[in-house]
């Protein structure tokens, strides 16, 4: 991502409430060395896109915010003041066709009760390659089972976490292997998600994406893509997917907030089809959202 711009800090009291909005220096520093973002990665976050000063299925995000807050046992978020700060970078960066904001929240200073908050935004990079010749991968075994949400909630799968370093492991790991980003694949045989992404494959005339109780992020991106997959003659539905599932797709995507719907034109090295043209009709629309 390129270097922030804007920063919004989000005040809270001891409670855990948010307090206000405070705009800060993007440059300098605002973070102590002490704070469970830095020493634990202990917090969680949202990524925003924003088109020409329109933040994109924010509703969604703040709500997913919310969630992932409440799977690591930190207080709600104020999804009004959120907003606010969202909105308000957002318009910030109304000059740009494609830009970002995220909003962190962590458990605050080592030892205290009082959460970190902060929100910040730039310019998007381009991702037209990505979209229009699409994106290989590599399978990578995640080594956790399908059942994991239920029988390891601890292991808060399926929470937009700030330790992400596995997931950056990951798509190290499959350039490695000759791919740009990976799949992750349950130890027991399932397809999961990319480590910033969701898929969706298309068979028989539906868009089909794996279930979130396999302890994967509800994606955003393909909730909002499932609605309006009617429009191009198409059903939308959530079902368990295995490898040989994506082998034989007519197509498949990884979708997300940023880079939108990149086209997957490879899986382990073997070539599979890419549709063009509705690739493009998704990304359209997905670019013309005004909410
Ligand atoms: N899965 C993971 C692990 C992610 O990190 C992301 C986004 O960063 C997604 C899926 C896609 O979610 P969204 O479409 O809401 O950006």
């Amino acid at each position: 991502m390129s270097t922030p711009q804007h920063l919004i800090l989000v005040t809270h009291d001891q409670e855990g409430h948010a307090t206000g909005l405070l705009p800060a220096e993007a440059d300098a520093p605002q973070l102590s060395v002490l704070d469970a973002s830095a020493t634990r990665g202990d917090g969680v976050f949202e990524t925003i896109s924003v088109g020409s000063g329109h933040p994109q299925a924010l509703d969604a995000h703040l709500d997913r915010f919310a969630r992932s807050a409440r799977m690591l046992d930190l207080p709600e978020p104020d999804a009004g003041l959120w907003g606010d700060a969202v909105h308000a970078i957002a318009e910030a960066l109304a000059g740009h066709e494609e830009a970002w904001v995220k909003t962190v929240i962590s458990r605050g200073i080592e030892g205290g009760s009082t959460p970190t908050g902060w929100a910040y935004g730039s310019v998007s990079p381009d991702f037209r390659r990505e979209r229009t010749e699409g994106v290989a991968v590599a399978l990578l075994d995640r080594g956790l089972r399908s059942d994991v949400a239920e029988t390891a909630p601890w292991l808060l799968a399926g929470a937009k976490t700030l330790s992400y370093a596995v997931n950056k492991a990951a798509v190290r790991e499959a350039q490695r292997r000759g791919a740009d980003d990976a799949l992750f694949v349950s130890s027991d045989g399932l397809l999961l998600e990319g480590p910033t992404s969701t898929l969706i494959v298309l068979h028989d005339r539906a868009l089909v994406t794996p279930p979130a109780a396999l302890g994967i992020l509800p994606g955003t991106t393909q909730h909002d893509l499932f609605g309006a997959a009617r429009d191009w003659g198409l059903d939308a539905r959530v079902d368990v997917l295995r490898p040989d599932d994506l082998r034989a797709a007519e197509s498949a995507w990884l979708v997300s907030s940023l880079r939108l719907a990149a086209p997957i034109r490879a899986v382990d090295g073997a070539a599979t089809p890419v549709d063009a043209g509705l690739t493009a009709a998704m990304n359209g629309f997905l670019r013309s959202r005004r909410s």
